[in-house]
C-alpha cells in the first residue's frame, strides 16, 4: 500500500514555524475522508488541543487546484472524495518547549508526532512515512536515516515517536544486541553523554532482566532537552527533560537516573503491556483509562527499585526514593477522599490540572499507585522470601498480555491484574490489592517492612508544631500553596494563594517558621496576618501537634536471613553495620 507522507520544511524556524505538507495517496481519497489533528498525545492523558497551534490547513488535488476541507469538529475536516492523490499544507507555531510540545528556533527543533501529524481516517492504518529534507542532523524514534524517509508502521506508531533536528551529542551503549542511545539536544557541553549512556545501559540491563531476557525494540533512543525534568514514554525511546548540568548534582542526578529507568521501563509497562483502554485509542478526545496506578504507579516503584539492582543507585538512595513516596502519601488529605482508581480516571481533568487544591481534592496515581506496589511486594516476600515477590507478577502479566503482539492489541484489564496477583501470591493478596486501589485509604508498610531488613526509624525529636501548610519563598513573607485539609491553617480559613506576612506581628520567612512555630509549641494559638490579593486579613491559628518524623532506614536489627530478603529483592548487599547516609 502506498504511504502517507509528510514533508517537514523548517525553513522559517527562526519565527517558530514548521510547514508540513502532507500527502494522502490517489487509492486512499475517492471515499473523501476525515483529517484529524491529535487533542492529546499517548503517555500523557490530558487534552492539550494541538490545534491551537495549527494557523494553516489548505488541501489541493494533483492539479493543485484547492480543495474545499469543511471543519466540522474542533479538531478535525472533512473531506469531499476526490480523484487521485491530495497534498494538504499545514503550518505550525512551534514555541512550546516541553517533551509533549513542539519547539523550533535558530538552534534546533523538537518535533512530536501527535502535534504535527494530523491522520487522514481512512488511510490511518497504512504505513505513514516523513522526510525532512535539506537537514542531516536528525534524530528520530523510527527507523531511517539523514533526511528521511522515516517510516511509520502506520499513523498510531508516527505519533508514537518524536523529531530532533540541530547539532546535538550522542553516546550509545548496546544492551544484548540492541543499541540503545543518550542524545543530548540541549545547549552547552556540561553534561557527560557518555557516561550516561553507560548508565542507561545499566539500567537497561536490571530491567531486562525483571522481564526474564525479554527487550521488545530493535533500538532504543533518549531524546533529552533542557528542561526542569520531565519525560515521555515512546514505542522506541522517550523524550526527557533536564537541567544541562543535572549530572553535576547528587539529587539531580539520583532523580535522572530514575527518570530515565521510568521511561525506559515502559517499553514494556503501557507501551506493549497496554491498559486495555489505550490500545489504539482515538486522539481526538479523551479516554477513560482507570489502571493507571499500574501503568504509572508500579512504573514509578520499580524506578526506584531498578537503578538500585543496577548498581547506578546505592541503598541510602533506594531509601530516600521510596520514602520520598511515603511521605508524599502521608502529606496528601486528598486520599482519605478519592480511591486510585477514581484518580486515575479523573487524569485529564485532575492530575494534569495541578492547582492548590490538588492535594485536598484527590491522590497521585504516580506516588500512591507507587507505594500500593511497594506494599504488595513486600507482603508476597514476606510469604515467599525465597519468590519472585511483585516481578512475578509483572513478569506473569507480561507473558499473557504483552509479550505477544496479538495480545497487545487487546491490552490488559485491572481483573488481569487481580488475577496476577492471586496467581503469583493468593486470593487475599488480590482482595487486599482491590481494597487498596477502590478505596480511599492508603497503604501500611510499616508492618511489612521487616521482610526486606528495613524499618522506620525515628528523624530526629518531633518538636515542630503542625501549621498544615505548604510553603514556598515569596518577596516578602512566605508564599502558602496549598492550606492542608483538616489542618491547623485550613481550619482558620488559611488558604492556598494567601500570602503569610507575620505571625504575631512578627514578619517572617519560610526559613524562619520552623524555629517561630517550635517557640509557641504544640496548642498555642497564634494570629496570622495574610495578604490575599489586594487585602489584609487576619487569622487566629490553633497549633497542632508535630507529626512524628520519621525515615525509612536499614533495620539495625535485620537477622541473616532478612539480609539476603533485602539483596533478592534490590540487588544490593545489606549494608549493615555502615548505613551511608543519604546524598541529598
Ligand atoms: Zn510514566
Amino acid at each position: 500500500m502506498e504511504p502517507v507522507t509528510y514533508a517537514v520544511d523548517l525553513d522559517a524556524r527562526e519565527q517558530h514555524l514548521v510547514a508540513v505538507r502532507m500527502t494522502v495517496p490517489g487509492d486512499a481519497t475517492g471515499d473523501g475522508g476525515r483529517l484529524v489533528v491529535a487533542t492529546w498525545t499517548p503517555g500523557s492523558y490530558v487534552v492539550r488541543d494541538y490545534v491551537h497551534h495549527l494557523q494553516r490547513v489548505v488541501a489541493r488535488d494533483a492539479d493543485g487546484d484547492p480543495l474545499p476541507l469543511v471543519q466540522t469538529d474542533v479538531s478535525a475536516w472533512e473531506l469531499p472524495p476526490v480523484v487521485g492523490p491530495v497534498t494538504i499544507d499545514l503550518e505550525w507555531y512551534a514555541h512550546d518547549l516541553g517533551v509533549r510540545t513542539n519547539h523550533v528556533d535558530d538552534r534546533h527543533a523538537l518535533l512530536v508526532g501527535a502535534a504535527t501529524f494530523p491522520a487522514f481516517e481512512p488511510a490511518r492504518h497504512r504505513p505513514h512515512h516523513v522526510t525532512i529534507p535539506g537537514v542531516d542532523d536528525v534524530v528520530a524514534l523510527l527507523p531511517g536515516a539523514g533526511s528521511g524517509p522515516y517510516v511509520a508502521d502506520d499513523h498510531a506508531h508516527l505519533v508514537d515517536a518524536a523529531f530532533e533536528v540541530g547539532p546535538h551529542r550522542t553516546a550509545t551503549v548496546d544492551v544484548r544486541g540492541v543499541e540503545h542511545r543518550v542524545v543530548w539536544a540541549g545547549h552547552g557541553a556540561g553534561l557527560d553523554v557518555d557516561r550516561l549512556a553507560a548508565d542507561l545501559g545499566r539500567l537497561a540491563e536490571a530491567a531486562v532482566d525483571l522481564f526474564d531476557g525479554d527487550l521488545p525494540t530493535p533500538r532504543y533512543t533518549v531524546i533529552a532537552v533542557e528542561g526542569q525534568g520531565g519525560g515521555l514514554e515512546h514505542r522506541d525511546g522517550c523524550v526527557v527533560s533536564f537541567p544541562p548540568h543535572a549530572d553535576g548534582d547528587p539529587a539531580r542526578r539520583r532523580r535522572l537516573l530514575g527518570l530515565l529507568s521510568h521511561e525506559h521501563l515502559h517499553l514494556w509497562n503501557v507501551r506493549r503491556l497496554i491498559p486495555a483502554a489505550l490500545v489504539d485509542p482515538p486522539l481526538d478526545r479523551p479516554v477513560l483509562t482507570p489502571s493507571l496506578w499500574v501503568a504509572e504507579g508500579w512504573t514509578s516503584y520499580y524506578d526506584r527499585v531498578l537503578p538500585a539492582r543496577a548498581g547506578v543507585w546505592g541503598v541510602a538512595d533506594l531509601l530516600v526514593g521510596l520514602d520520598a513516596l511515603r511521605d508524599a502519601v502521608d502529606r496528601t488529605p486528598g486520599a482519605d477522599l478519592q480511591s486510585l482508581r477514581d484518580a486515575s480516571r479523573t487524569a485529564w481533568t485532575k492530575h494534569y490540572r495541578r492547582d492548590e487544591n490538588t492535594p485536598n481534592a484527590g491522590t497521585d496515581y504516580y506516588g500512591h499507585g507507587a507505594l500500593v506496589a511497594f506494599e504488595l511486594d513486600l507482603r508476597l516476600r514476606a510469604a515467599d522470601p525465597e519468590g519472585p515477590g511483585l516481578d512475578g507478577v509483572l513478569r506473569d502479566l507480561w507473558v499473557r498480555h504483552g509479550r505477544d503482539p496479538d495480545a497487545r492489541r487487546v491490552g490488559f484489564t485491572e481483573d488481569d491484574v487481580l488475577a496476577a496477583l492471586a496467581r503469583v501470591g493468593d486470593d487475599d493478596l488480590a482482595r487486599r490489592c482491590d481494597e487498596l486501589v477502590d478505596r480511599p485509604i492508603r497503604p501500611d508498610v510499616a508492618p511489612l517492612l521487616g521482610a526486606v531488613g528495613l524499618t522506620l526509624q525515628e528523624d530526629g525529636p518531633a518538636d515542630v508544631p503542625e501549621l498544615g501548610l505548604v510553603v514556598g519563598p515569596a518577596e516578602t513573607g512566605v508564599a502558602v500553596r496549598t492550606a492542608l485539609r483538616g489542618g491547623a491553617a485550613w481550619r482558620a480559613g488559611v488558604s492556598g494563594g494567601d500570602r503569610l506576612l507575620a505571625l504575631d506581628g512578627e514578619t517572617l520567612g519560610a526559613d524562619d517558621l520552623p524555629a517561630y512555630l517550635r517557640a509557641r509549641g504544640s496548642g498555642a494559638t497564634v494570629t496570622a496576618t495574610l495578604a490575599r490579593g489586594a487585602r489584609l486579613i487576619e487569622r487566629r491559628i490553633v497549633l497542632d501537634p508535630p507529626r512524628p518524623r520519621l525515615r525509612l532506614a536499614v533495620d539495625p536489627a535485620a537477622g541473616d536471613a532478612a539480609a539476603l530478603a533485602f539483596t533478592r529483592w534490590c540487588g544490593l548487599p545489606h549494608p549493615l553495620p555502615d548505613v551511608p547516609a543519604p546524598t541529598a
